[in-house]
């Protein structure tokens, strides 16, 4: 990449071939139909870290159980955690609900500044709910965008993108006398979704190819290989009952699992004379977790137990509470053994 060799148009023509590209190829999705401070807020959230493929389904749920932020506001943070079950990191369904309360008290702030002020509400997510539900010419810079804007202008994939001051301007002034700044934005991030992909962008049909300071670059440019880190392994032991008639749950105890139920199980590897009879891997974002399944007697486990809360999931029946990935993971292993076992 040689940003000095490019003398790219000004903002206003890239912009401009942007909206005639978004208005082509744009994705119908469910919340950029009816465009409320609420509806975009909750959709903003949802596709953090998230690809809009994962959040089809849900967003829908999540609106039908809670059509405004008074329901969801009003309802116990279990349900939402419910709602939210196996779309990952929970931290966001958890400062959702805060967030809603605190709304449903105050009203809908106004500024990126009073979005700002809510939990689990960054930069780039109160510029995208601004522009797009208030049409104020906010800018946003999440990590498509980033990336987009990042090879426009020719700046190095890792910390100097990451770190760059420009790229909020150069943001800025995607969306500064714009007609629509909410639809400038959503072309941003539907151009880093869709066509400048983190691998193998597809620069043919791009409609900055052109402009574009990192246009055809080779992979290896794009994407310099990174060291990977090793990721710390977390060890335990979930205790299933023997004679298969459920599981006994318990609610998770650090703040990564808060308010999530999981099988009840023991730190560690098995003990001596516990023969596993299987084993489920979890990927967190900053460790692994190995988790062996063995079975115990279910009037051990009742005592193991003692005065921690519990809840028994009978075999076949639905969970009525939000379980972990594990958990899930665990319920399907033991479902897909029974099957295997069946003549
Ligand atoms: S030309 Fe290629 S690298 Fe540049 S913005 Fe378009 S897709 Fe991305």
């Amino acid at each position: 990449m040689n940003p000095s060799s490019f003398s790219p148009r000004p903002t206003e023509r890239l912009r401009d071939d942007l909206l005639v590209w978004y208005k082509e190829v744009s994705r119908s999705l469910p919340w950029r139909i009816n465009r409320t401070p609420y509806r975009v807020w909750v959709s903003e959230i949802m596709l953090q870290q998230t690809t809009v493929r994962a959040v089809l389904g849900y967003f829908e749920r999540f609106l039908e159980r809670f059509p405004d932020v008074d329901s969801l506001a009003e309802a116990p943070v279990e349900d939402v955690l419910k709602l939210w079950e196996g779309l990952g990191y929970y931290q966001r369904a958890r400062n959702l609900h805060k967030a809603a309360r605190i709304i449903a008290s105050g009203g809908f702030p106004e500024t990126v500044e009073g979005w700002m002020n809510l939990p689990g509400v960054g930069r780039s997510t109160a510029g995208a709910v601004c522009s797009i539900a208030l049409g104020q010419e906010t800018p946003i810079l999440d990590a498509n965008v980033r990336r987009v804007l990042g090879r426009l202008r020719g700046i190095s994939p890792g910390d100097a993108v990451r770190e760059s001051p420009d790229l909020w301007e150069l943001s800025k002034a995607f969306v500064t006398e714009a007609s629509d700044p909410g639809e400038v934005n959503q072309a941003l991030m539907e151009i880093g979704a869709v066509v400048c992909l983190t691998r193998k962008p597809l620069c043919t049909v791009c409609p900055w190819s052109l402009d574009c300071a990192s246009c055809g670059a080779p992979e290896e440019i794009l994407n310099p290989p990174r060291k990977k880190k090793e990721k710390q392994i977390r060890i335990r032991t979930a205790l299933i009952p023997s004679d298969e008639s459920g599981y006994f749950l318990v609610q998770g105890r650090d703040r990564l699992l808060e308010g999530l139920w999981d099988v009840f199980s023991v730190s560690g590897p098995p003990g001596e004379g516990q023969m596993p009879f299987g084993k489920v891997l979890h990927e967190y974002s900053h460790f692994r977790e190995e988790v062996f399944l063995v079975r115990e007697e279910r009037s051990l486990l009742e005592a193991a137990l003692g005065e921690t809360s519990s809840l028994w999931l009978a075999k076949g029946e639905e969970s009525p509470v939000a379980l972990t990935g594990v958990a899930r993971k665990i319920l399907r292993f033991r479902d897909s053994q029974k099957k295997r076992k069946k003549p």
